[in-house]
């Protein structure tokens, strides 16, 4: 599909759009009071769908819903520090997702000790959806914060870094049925792909030693490089068995 990233763009623009309509929804925050009331509410039913389905269809929500990876994306055109591709290091990720839910989990208990709350319960409203001046104050921190890091920052380097649900969603995605292949006989290896990634992924390196899967557990499926590609040679698809697929391009290649 070649005009993917324009319907990714679009899917993008609207949901930051309507952000202070369905706030509470995809707030990451809101995961931490969720679990501090007891209550499991929508926003952890939908970022638990995106973990959950991460195997399968990787960074999903990171890529076409998060309206915090969009303002990211927008403000990373004019950052400041250009990034080389960097491995996110998996100690920092956990500096911050282990006190995150610990420090949740604790007063859940404290909570619970108190009388205060009670068992887990599904409440998926729990949360009201009015906007009220409370939200506002946070959905502008959590906005300009997004904003400043890509300021900074080129390329997501929040999401590969410091956000969690980054990190829940890319230990899944390591194991995406759902990714950009790159058709081999197709590639000029020109680079504009890999140039132009939102995230830097290191597309050449996967073209040339991973037989064109581009099994990067940062990729949000944007579908940029596929758009940007002159010669059709990049297409997102499911592949469900990586190895096979493999064997069968070097059979194919040592044919040639
Ligand atoms: S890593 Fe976090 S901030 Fe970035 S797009 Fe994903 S959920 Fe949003
Ligand atoms: S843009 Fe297309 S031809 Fe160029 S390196 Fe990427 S996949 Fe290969
Ligand atoms: S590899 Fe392609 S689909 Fe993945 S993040 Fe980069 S541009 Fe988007």
């Amino acid at each position: 599909m070649k005009k993917l990233y324009s319907y990714n763009f679009i899917s993008r623009i609207i949901f930051l759009l309507l952000t202070p309509v369905f706030f509470q929804y995809f707030g990451l925050g809101f995961i931490w009071h969720s679990i501090y009331w007891g209550v499991i509410t929508a926003v952890v039913l939908i970022w638990g769908a995106f973990i959950i389905f991460s195997p399968l269809v990787g960074r999903i929500g990171c890529g076409w819903f998060c309206f915090m990876g969009t303002v990211s994306d927008l403000s990373s055109q004019h950052s400041i520090f250009k990034i080389k591709w960097r491995k996110p290091k998996i100690w920092i990720r956990m500096i911050l997702l282990i006190p995150f839910f610990a420090s949740a989990i604790i007063f859940y208990f404290i909570n619970k000790e108190r009388g205060i709350t009670h068992d887990f319960a599904f409440l998926s409203s729990f949360l009201k959806l009015d906007f009220s001046l409370h939200y506002q104050y946070v959905w502008i921190i959590d906005v300009t914060s997004a904003l400043l890091f890509g300021l900074l920052l080129e390329r997501r380097w929040a999401c590969k870094n410091i956000c969690i649900m980054g990190t829940l969603c890319s230990a899944g995605a390591n194991y995406s049925r759902l990714i950009p292949v790159v058709d081999i006989n197709k590639c000029t290896l020109c680079g504009k792909c890999e140039k132009d990634c939102l995230v830097r992924i290191p597309i050449i390196d996967y073209i040339n030693n991973n037989n064109g899967l581009i099994t990067n557990s940062e990729c949000i499926l944007c579908g940029k490089c596929v758009e940007l590609c002159k010669f059709d040679a990049i297409k997102i698809k499911f592949i469900w068995n990586r190895n096979k697929y493999k064997q069968l391009i070097t059979e194919t290649i040592s044919l040639i």
